[in-house]
């Protein structure tokens, strides 16, 4: 099933694709939920980032051929860090170019979507019951002050630094997916989620861990190697088998006019 969440006539719904049609759903994606037989043509909505979460937590260096390319080693458990749900946006909308860096790159990422509040989720417990779906997500860096700070909060927390999208896909295995960046069309990132250091179950596990998971939350769960810098005016776009594509454009604004 693919989830969609859009708005038509200045209504925010949330609805089920089938055959380029949206049927908007009656109560929560979360639990139960009805959906409506009156149809929504996709082509005539604005799409939204799918859900909308507390926090969105990002593994770093979960494929070895990045960790390497930025000369980091493989990390012996994960590295783990937040990006602030204020920089959140959905398919087609633009990731805005701050002034305060002169790099900014793409990571093309697998994320995955809490279905319901989860706490030390231990081994025997089926991980499946606590994932709502999948997405595309593009965890947009400041590699310059990446690299300059200790801190990651600053080159990952710009608003606009986390496109989302398109839709939730429900009924998807996360292993085995090849995910591809292009840059202006241009093929960049070609990986497959198989290569993670770390896969989905033990990720969720692992971040359950450490804090809350809640509904709606995202785990990015890294990027594979092929990272780069955008320009403004440059076009980026994220695809994942099963999934589709998330489309977003960079520029730059004057923030000081
Ligand atoms: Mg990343």
């Amino acid at each position: 099933m693919k989830i969609y969440r859009f708005c038509y006539r200045k209504k925010i719904m949330t609805g089920v694709l089938k055959e380029d049609v949206l049927f908007p759903i009656k109560g929560s994606v979360f639990k139960d939920f009805k959906v409506e037989e009156s149809a929504i043509p996709i082509s005539q909505v604005k799409l939204l980032p799918p859900v909308l979460p507390s926090k969105i937590v990002c593994i770093g260096r979960n494929y070895r051929e990045h960790a390497e390319e930025l000369g980091n080693a493989v990390p012996e458990e994960p590295l783990i860090f937040l990006k602030p749900p204020s920089a959140l946006i959905g398919p087609a909308q633009t990731i805005i170019y701050p002034d305060m860096s002169q790099r900014v790159d793409y990571e093309g990422e697998l994320a995955v979507v809490i279905k319901k509040k989860v706490k030390n989720l231990k081994e025997e417990e089926a991980w499946t019951d606590y994932v709502l779906g999948y997405s595309c997500f593009n965890d947009v860096t400041a590699r310059d002050l990446q690299f300059k700070d200790i801190q990651f909060t600053r080159a990952k927390s710009f608003d606009t630094f986390a496109p989302f999208g398109p839709c939730l896909v429900t009924d998807l295995s996360p292993e085995g997916l090849h995910l591809k960046t292009f840059l202006n069309g241009k093929l960049v990132q070609s990986g497959n989620t198989r290569n993670m250091i770390f896969s989905v179950p033990f990720l969720l596990r692992y971040v359950s861990r450490i804090m809350t998971l809640e509904p709606g939350d995202i785990i990015a769960t890294g990027t594979p190697a092929g990272v780069g810098s955008m320009q403004p005016g440059d076009r980026v776009e994220i695809q994942i088998e099963g999934i589709g594509m998330l489309s977003n454009f960079v520029k730059k604004i004057d923030m000081r006019r």
